[in-house]
């Protein structure tokens, strides 16, 4: 398949316009239109990781982290970075991220870490505002229902378990056309006045201009009349983190055993023990520091997370256990979603998990 089918697919899971501001997630080498028959994945995309695509003959390379954060300005194979890209290019290898914007979803790497520690009731830990939006459409009666339709299947009118959501209210339109109108009811020069239904539907940003070219089809009008609001509200489906609880209570040393074998570490960097029972727990893959006052706003017991700094650790301040598990300990399982998510899509393309392991960090025990 070409591999635009495959971004898109995957952008349609987990929007780039979902990715944080110092991200660069998307198609960094590579045409949309190459063919490609077999992906390579892996949460970094290293030489080794580069090499292994060659050599099992991947024409693409799915990673978590994006091997290209800043511009770069050289390309002569000083750094890892420039040769990555160089190689890549040199052998026809696309290489794609699928980053912040993957962790930022309700179905992404958060998720799978609350899946493997057994959390329930889980949500997202702090919800992201400013990504949804407030459409409202006046349509003749007869036609309300079609306009419906067309903007729910364009994807508005979605609120968590919720579908097809739009409040609805009758009034009456008026219009005058110019003598070059074509009006759909009434006659040009003459003020018409048609009963008409105002729609009012929820949207998310992202879905803007398919949204009003659904809009503008379906309705019948030749000037179609809508507002667009911008909402303040939270979406609860798209942010960073998740808290979620444990079935059974369990005591933090206890707790800590579990992650430590559920998530394949080596070792567990934390502050000390409180004495509570652990019931809820907060996670983000990756480095979450910035989220421990969620994590503690939320009641959490201990937030599970990496990349911690010596002086962050006082900020648990006796409220909570942090535990580091390690970046790449904490993100590993990033790479069996990736290959569950494309195999459910495209059940005939060749997915291929990285043999290599690319965790930087290495533990002298
Ligand atoms: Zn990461």
């Amino acid at each position: 398949m070409k591999l635009a089918q495959l971004t898109a697919y995957l952008e349609s899971l987990a929007p780039l316009a979902y990715q944080e501001d110092y991200d660069n997630s998307g198609l960094i080498v590579g045409q949309p239109d190459m063919e490609v028959n077999q992906a390579l994945i892996s949460l970094d995309c290293t030489e080794a990781v580069v090499d292994e695509a060659i050599a099992t003959g991947c024409q693409v390379i799915i990673s978590h982290h994006p091997i290209v954060f800043k511009g770069l300005k050289k390309f002569n194979s000083k750094t890892y970075v420039e040769r990555v890209v160089e190689k890549a290019i040199r052998n026809h290898i696309a290489l794609y991220a699928i980053h912040t914007n993957l962790d930022n979803m309700m179905m992404g790497v958060n998720a799978r870490i609350c899946e493997t520690l057994g959390l329930t009731n889980t949500r997202i830990l702090a919800p992201k505002q400013n990504l949804l939006k407030k459409l409202v459409t006046y349509v003749p009666i007869a036609q309300a229902e079609q306009v419906r339709k067309a903007l729910f299947h364009a994807g508005a009118g979605h609120i968590g378990e919720y579908n097809e959501v739009s409040f609805n209210a009758e009034g009456t339109g008026t219009f005058k056309g110019s003598e070059n109108s074509d009006p759909y009811v009434g006659e040009p020069g003459i003020r018409h006045h048609e009963a008409e239904m105002r729609i009012e539907t929820i949207y998310p940003a992202n879905l803007e201009s398919k949204i009003i070219m659904a809009l503008v089809l379906a309705h019948p009008y030749e000037e179609v009349a809508y507002d667009l609001y911008n909402l303040t509200n939270q979406h609860q489906q798209i942010g960073s983190g998740m808290i979620g609880e444990l079935e059974i209570p369990v005591d933090e040393a206890e707790f800590l055993g579990e992650v430590k074998a559920a998530m394949d570490c080596a070792v567990i960097r934390h502050t000390a023990f409180t004495g509570k029972r652990v019931k809820k727990v907060a996670v983000c893959g990756g480095s979450g520091g910035f989220l421990l006052k969620h994590a503690i706003a939320a009641g959490a017991d201990v937030f599970v997370t990496a990349d911690y700094k010596y002086h962050e650790f006082f900020d648990a301040e006796g409220k909570i256990v942090i535990a580091d598990i390690g970046h790449f300990e904490s993100e590993q399982f990033t790479q069996q979603l990736l290959c569950e998510i494309i195999q459910e899509k495209f059940v005939n393309f060749a997915i291929r998990l990285t043999k290599v392991n690319t965790n930087p960090v290495k533990y002298f025990i």
